[in-house]
């Protein structure tokens, strides 16, 4: 099988490195599909976008530079820092802080337009004293309605001043589901009548309960806007549905260093947990734990040669994988040094990588590490404003 002369993995810089490829198109396709499930905006519905942790691992300038383009004015980050750094490639949308305000950040928060998640009864009366000298600011209201982690406690309302809260422009009242990928668990629906008993109380406030699976469990549970991350990114929003209604926007691709012919009986990497045997083919590729690829792969993860799967055999190094190619040399593969193989594709995907890992995908994407060549596709319909494009 002869391999279609690819431009994107001609060497470069020594081509040794793995190629991630980041498809911006696909990424626009999912927010939208999103986007529309909440009724899209002529319903009034708005759809937000969670780019915090470099847009899990993407790169958040250039996701939220898209999805800009595209219409999403609602971005949370989780850290302050994370905020000032999307701010300077954005001066238009609502930015917000998950992390919530911390003592004698305020300035901080209005000098880039930041709008802090209130997470606790002090945070709160720190901004609203803030909004009190300055001018009235969006903020949003956190409540934990189940998580019982960051969040304002349904108690914690009543010593609140509420009308001051509900007169600030852009709030959000907000909570977080702990089990919506799970739609059967009952904490969904007790967490449902919490937050939608706290609504009338801030009225004022667009109320925003779902996240990417949220979205997919009711129309009860979309208010008025959704806050996904993961989905954007094409993780399954739907698991125990199965079928993902997300496009695949991530591709991992590692070049080969070494392809090695199995002689005799021998063992494979550091511990010598695997056997080959002959007539076997072991590849080594450029890529490793210190990569994202985790260690919990080792003997358990799969690459794509030419479509054909190829597990991962012994302990994943921290540079290196070795990999038992046999199956695709017997079907034609040409390999050699340089030659890239698929670790992440459509056919294989950010959720099947974290279930062999033991993870979920979330973990695999915020993981994705450092030494990658990165190539994004659809950059440039970032430029272009979003008048006028489905
Ligand atoms: C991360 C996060 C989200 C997005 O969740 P996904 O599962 O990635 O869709 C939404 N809201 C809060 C508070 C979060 O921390």
């Amino acid at each position: 099988m002869t391999r279609r002369a690819d431009p994107e993995i001609a060497p470069q810089s020594g081509g040794s490195a793995g190629l991630l490829t980041i498809d911006l198109d696909a990424l626009a396709a999912n927010w939208r599909l999103l986007r529309d499930r909440m009724g899209g905006p002529q319903a009034g519905g708005a759809c937000a976008a969670v780019v915090k942790a470099d847009g899990y691992g993407l790169g958040a300038l250039p996701v939220a530079r898209r999805l800009a383009a595209e219409g999403c004015t609602t971005f949370f980050v989780a850290s302050v820092e994370e905020g000032v750094a999307l701010r300077q490639s954005l001066p238009e949308p609502e930015i917000f802080v998950l992390n919530g305000l911390l003592p004698d950040t305020a300035a901080l928060f209005a000098r880039h337009r930041l709008a802090p998640c209130l997470n606790d009864p002090e945070q709160v009366k720190s901004w609203l004293a803030h909004c009190a000298r300055s001018s009235p600011s969006p903020a949003a209201l956190h409540v934990d309605t189940g998580m019982t982690r960051l969040g304002l406690d349904p108690d914690d309302l009543d010593e609140l001043d509420l009308d001051a809260a509900n007169a600030l422009p852009g709030l959000i009242l907000m909570s977080q589901l702990a089990c919506a990928d799970e739609p059967g668990h009952p904490l969904n629906r007790q967490q449902l009548a919490d937050f939608a008993k706290l609504r009338p109380r801030v009225a004022a406030a667009r109320a925003s309960l779902a996240n990417s699976y949220g979205l997919y469990l009711g129309s009860d549970y979309r208010f008025d806007l959704g806050r996904p991350g993961y989905a954007i990114y094409g993780g399954n929003p739907t698991p125990a549905a199965g079928a993902n209604p997300m496009r695949p926007v991530v591709r991992l691709r590692a070049p080969v260093l070494q392809l090695r012919e199995i002689r005799n009986s021998r063992t494979v990497g550091y511990g010598a947990t695997a056997r080959t045997e002959p007539p076997a083919w072991i590849a080594t590729l450029a890529i490793g734990y210190a990569d994202g690829y985790l260690r919990s792969l080792s003997s358990r993860g799969g690459v794509i040669v030419d479509g054909c799967p190829c597990p991962v055999t012994g302990r994943v190094s921290m540079d290196l994988l070795t990999v038992d190619v046999t199956d695709a040399m017997r079907a034609g593969s040409e390999i050699r040094p340089g030659t890239f193989v698929d670790l992440i594709n459509d056919e294989h995907t950010i959720d099947d990588v974290a279930d062999r890992a033991g993870t979920i995908g979330y973990e695999i994407l915020t993981g994705l590490g450092s030494r990658y060549r990165r190539r994004y596709l659809g950059e440039a319909e970032a430029a272009r404003p979003a008048q006028g494009r489905a």
